[in-house]
């Protein structure tokens, strides 16, 4: 990530608009980056403007510890900076749709032992993804022993509270998909498979970042 303290900035998509084309088309992406992203980068800024101690503090310090967070802000921090944190993450987390996309190396080796097999992971997260209620994410996380697992969090709550690593992440908020897809979050699902960024996923899984 570019910035790592206030204040923060809108990163460029790590592709274009259409990239993601027809699995996420271009008008969502515009408006989920420019618009609602862009809007917590905002928010994030004029809050941390008028709160000097956290200036210097890095996003990822503050999602972590969240009770060390000045009680005035935090839950404005959890939502705001959790917003700018799980965007940032979720577009980099994709990448130009592929047929049969897939992990390979030591992330489809854990999966495969986790829940038997990649067929049986995208069905059970596929589940898991439609039972989010409300609005909320689903990601699938390592913990600090290394094992990975699905998570849910509701609104912008970020894995990294916990003390979860993300590997990879679906944003269910509607806005999300409600464009394209109006009330269809299982298609939305669905093509969301061809568009992960497994390599990206991968490299987390192996400590390359994260
Ligand atoms: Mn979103």
């Amino acid at each position: 990530m570019s910035d790592h303290c206030y204040p923060f900035s809108v990163e460029p998509l790590p592709y274009e608009a259409d990239a993601l084309e027809p699995y996420i088309n271009t008008q969502t992406m515009q408006i989920h980056h420019d618009r609602l992203y862009k809007a917590y980068v905002d928010r994030l800024n004029a809050l941390l403007e008028e709160c000097s101690a956290l200036q210097n503090t890095s996003l990822e310090q503050m999602l972590s510890v969240p009770s060390r967070l000045p009680s005035p802000v935090r839950t404005r921090i959890v939502n705001f900076g959790g917003g700018v944190w799980n965007h940032r993450f979720f577009f980099a987390a994709l990448r130009p749709g592929r047929q049969n996309n897939q992990p390979s190396g030591g992330l489809l080796t854990a999966i495969e032992r986790k829940y038997g097999s990649f067929e049986q992971f995208r069905k059970f997260f596929h589940e898991k993804a439609m039972a989010v209620f409300g609005s909320g994410w689903l990601w699938l996380v390592k913990d600090r022993s290394g094992c990975i697992f699905i998570e849910e969090t509701p609104n912008q709550n970020c894995p990294l509270s916990c003390g979860h690593t993300p590997l990879t992440a679906i944003d269910v908020w509607e806005h999300a998909y409600f464009l394209q897809y109006l009330n269809l979050r299982s298609d939305y699902i669905d093509n969301w498979f061809s568009v992960v960024n497994w390599a990206a996923a991968e490299q987390i899984y192996q400590g390359g970042c994260g």
